[in-house]
């Protein structure tokens, strides 16, 4: 795997070899099926109960079943699987960051005890349903609300784009109550909740995107997860989120790369091979380049939030960084493929089209400059 400046020699052996695990069940189990569900926009629910064996859900989890990993080696998880496709990746990073982390870090004991030990074994499946068909980029604004009315709490809203939420058995739901927003478990199959899976997407194929409709849905008080106030312990998800995001995207540069690098040395066209050509090195060499600093980037970042030192504006610079460079690589590699590159079964254009919708969710590349524009300037440019 392309790694120009030995950043390999920087990861711990137990980071080197967690890594190539994840690296061989890409190749080896993920790859050769892809395809074929970007094709008919399915999940390839089979490599659930393997992403559980592989103990890829539960890492950012102390106890109840899971193993906690360092935001490193969530890094190298998302990375891999971001190599073979966002979905995959948002799968892992769903379940870990939005799903199972605030169940643990703001759940009760017997929210966790109830849910944790399952969705690390890949038996129940998470949502975080934040973002509304009105409410996106600017979620403090949501209409979804939540009303006390004895030992329930009564939810009416809509909530929109939501990975996993048609398979999903709970959805982590944010709602405002007297009005400050609050986190509330909402098991599947509750009288009041309904779930529609988003069709005719032309990207994130492989990934349910879901559309969660709550109409005075009645849940148990004992479904609001206690410690979770306000913003700020949404946008602690998201910062976990977020930095898998950026993983995932250099996994998908690395994967345009290595396809782009591959078919020019094949390819002859005017008898010689197209790799060379000088624009062709010319592309090759700029992906190299910009794959290289997002590697550095990923890897101090990931660094930071292991010493709990990394600032929500790092992440927010990673994640633009990462996902505007994977973009640009993704487009120059299919340009280098020619025809091919429309193709599926080279996948560039698989991680192309993804990455369209890559850029938007975790916030749009818009937002995240606005957050450093402020963090700068000390001046919100958001209104
Ligand atoms: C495939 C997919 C999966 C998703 N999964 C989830 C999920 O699991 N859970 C969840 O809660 N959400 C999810 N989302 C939603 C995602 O987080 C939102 O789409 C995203 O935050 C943007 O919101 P929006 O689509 O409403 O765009 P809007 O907020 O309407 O933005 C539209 C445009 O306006 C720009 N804009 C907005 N504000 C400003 C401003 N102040 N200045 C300049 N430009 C601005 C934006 O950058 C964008 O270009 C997902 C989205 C997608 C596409």
């Amino acid at each position: 795997m392309l790694d120009y400046f030995e950043v390999d020699l920087l990861l711990t052996d137990e980071e080197r070899l967690f890594r190539d695990k994840i690296r061989r069940f890409v190749d080896e189990e993920c790859m050769p099926i892809i395809a074929p569900h970007f094709d008919r926009g399915t999940f390839p629910m089979e490599l659930i109960p393997r992403m559980a064996d592989l103990e890829l859900f539960g890492l950012h989890v102390e106890g109840y079943g899971c193993r906690k990993e360092s935001h490193t080696i969530y890094g190298l998880i998302c990375q891999e699987l971001g190599r073979c496709d966002s979905g995959l990746r948002a799968m892992a990073s769903v379940q870990n960051s939005l799903a199972m982390y605030p169940i643990f870090a703001f759940g009760s004991d017997e929210q966790r005890q109830k849910w944790l030990p399952g969705m690390a074994r890949g038996k129940a499946i998470g949502c975080f349903g934040l973002s509304e068909p009105e409410y996106g980029s600017n979620p403090s604004g949501m209409a979804t609300r939540a009303e006390k009315q004895g030992n329930h709490y009564v939810l009416n809203g809509t909530k929109m784009w939501i990975t996993n939420g048609s398979i999903a058995h709970v959805a982590v739901v944010w709602a405002k109550l007297d009005n400050e927003i609050r986190g509330f478990l909402v098991e599947s199959g509750t009288p009041g909740f309904r779930t529609t899976q988003i069709q005719r997407k032309f990207s994130y194929r492989t990934s349910p995107t879901s559309l969660l409709a709550l109409e005075n849905c009645a849940i148990p008080e004992k479904n609001l997860l206690p410690g979770a106030r306000g913003l700020k312990a949404i946008l602690q998800c998201l910062n976990h989120a977020r930095y898998g995001v950026a993983c995932g995207a250099l996994g998908s540069a690395l994967a345009c790369y290595h396809a782009a690098e591959a078919f020019a040395r094949e390819r002859k066209v005017f008898e010689k091979p197209i790799a060379s050509y000088q624009l062709i090195q010319q592309h090759l060499a700029r992906m190299v380049v910009e794959i290289t600093k997002a590697q550095l980037l990923t890897y101090h970042l990931g660094r930071l939030l292991d010493q709990d030192k990394a600032k929500h504006t790092q992440i927010s610079m990673a994640k633009l960084n990462n996902v505007r460079e994977a973009m640009k690589i993704a487009r120059m590699a299919r340009d280098i493929l020619g025809a091919r590159g429309i193709l599926a079964d080279h996948h560039v254009i698989r991680h192309l089209c993804d990455l369209e919708a890559v850029s938007t969710l975790e916030g749009t590349e818009s937002i995240h400059t606005l957050i450093l524009g402020q963090d700068l300037t000390g001046i919100s440019a958001f209104h």
